[in-house]
């Protein structure tokens, strides 16, 4: 199988289990694993900041740190297909109660402006607005790359107006070796971040949330109170670690995958794609006639599996498992279900689409 579904499905190296097997641990909950404090050190130097927290997963950092900068009724601002607002099972309502004001991006990258001109008065009649969100790269936004200048520029206006600004930087990673901007220095602008080792790093479990040593201190509370405190939980802070330090820099090989993806299905008849839309990892492509569900559902009897994203687009995104010779192989096949799907009758499938990590 050529799994192309999410950078989610990869699987941890025979390195990386002779890691988890091998690593030292303790009791996190009572603060003595050393391997988690060892990865928690490793992360926050990584991006410059004084302290991180390990959690089971960034639904959970996300979550805390919109508990972390608000209290119930503030507002919350994001763009209007950010994973926080889009794909977290309305926990912003639920466990921090806040409101989530949305602007609208360019997939999923806002500007400067455009946050100025969402920013109301402080007045009695309005929340307040406490936290803004950002998001890089974009899952929504098909990978997209949040440009540094803008988000410094975001900071400014933040700055100004005495905001908090969060990054969900589940794909965090991908941007920093796709732009060649060190991790530190596109943290820089960020009160708080979180991090995914778990997708394209390809460690099995677990994200971390990054910042100051007293936002973390809080966080660690939260995370306690969600349930995310762990026993022995180096087992997999290893898994974790073993990621960052040896799989960090292959991610430009998924990042040239999917370039060499979105050139060849430019060539297939009845497909649209833009290349320069593929900036990292994920190829969002669109059929002119054929259902996606219909093409999706061909792929996977034929050995490649794909999401449809909607009722003519269709989701891949490269990962560790999948290398060059299967991406060009995944090519073919998708040329020749082009070919032969053609001929048959309209979808009966819904073209909703479901989750996406
Ligand atoms: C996958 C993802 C998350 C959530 O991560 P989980 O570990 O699956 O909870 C958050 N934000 C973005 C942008 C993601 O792609």
């Amino acid at each position: 199988m050529i799994d192309l579904r999410s950078d989610t499905v990869t699987q941890p190296t025979p390195e990386m289990r002779a890691a988890m097997a091998n690593a030292i641990v303790g009791d996190d909950v009572l603060g003595d694993d050393p391997t988690v404090q060892q990865l928690e050190a490793y992360v926050a130097n990584l991006l410059g900041k004084e302290a991180a927290v390990y959690m089971p997963s960034g639904t959970m950092t996300n979550q805390v740190a919109l508990r972390l900068h608000t209290e119930p009724g503030d507002e919350v601002i994001l763009e209007s297909e950010a994973h926080i607002y889009y794909y977290e099972a309305g926990g912003p309502a639920a466990l921090s109660g806040v409101m989530c004001r949305l602007i609208p991006g360019d997939h999923g990258i806002f500007s400067a402006t455009q946050l100025q001109q969402t920013l109301r008065p402080a007045d009695v009649h309005f929340p307040v607005t406490k936290l803004v969100c950002l998001e890089n790269t974009h899952n929504r936004g098909g990978g997209r790359i949040f440009p540094l200048a803008e988000i410094k520029a975001i900071q400014q206006v933040c700055r100004q107006h005495n905001l908090q600004l969060h990054l969900d930087g589940a794909r965090f990673w991908n941007a920093c070796i796709a732009t060649g901007i060190s991790e530190a220095d596109y943290a820089k602008p960020f009160d708080t971040l979180s991090v995914c080792f778990s997708k394209g790093l390809g460690a099995p479990v677990g994200s971390a949330l990054v910042g100051s040593a007293t936002h973390m201190q809080r966080a660690r509370r939260f995370r306690k109170m969600l349930g995310g405190g762990m026993r022995q939980a180096g087992i997999i802070a290893a898994g974790a670690l073993y990621a960052l330090q040896h799989q960090r820099q292959r991610l430009q090989d998924d990042h040239a995958n999917a370039k060499r993806l979105a050139l060849g299905l430019q060539q297939i008849d009845g497909i649209l794609i833009d290349p320069a839309d593929v900036q990292t990892n994920i190829v969002v492509f669109h059929t002119a006639e054929i259902p996606a569900p219909d093409l999706a559902a061909h792929l996977l009897e034929q050995g490649v599996a794909v999401f449809a994203v909607g009722s003519h687009s269709i989701r891949a995104v490269t990962n560790l498992m999948v290398n060059t010779a299967q991406i060009d192989q995944a090519l073919e096949i998708i040329a020749t279900a082009m070919a032969s799907l053609k001929k048959t009758s309209p979808s009966t499938q819904p073209s909703a689409s479901v989750n996406y990590g």
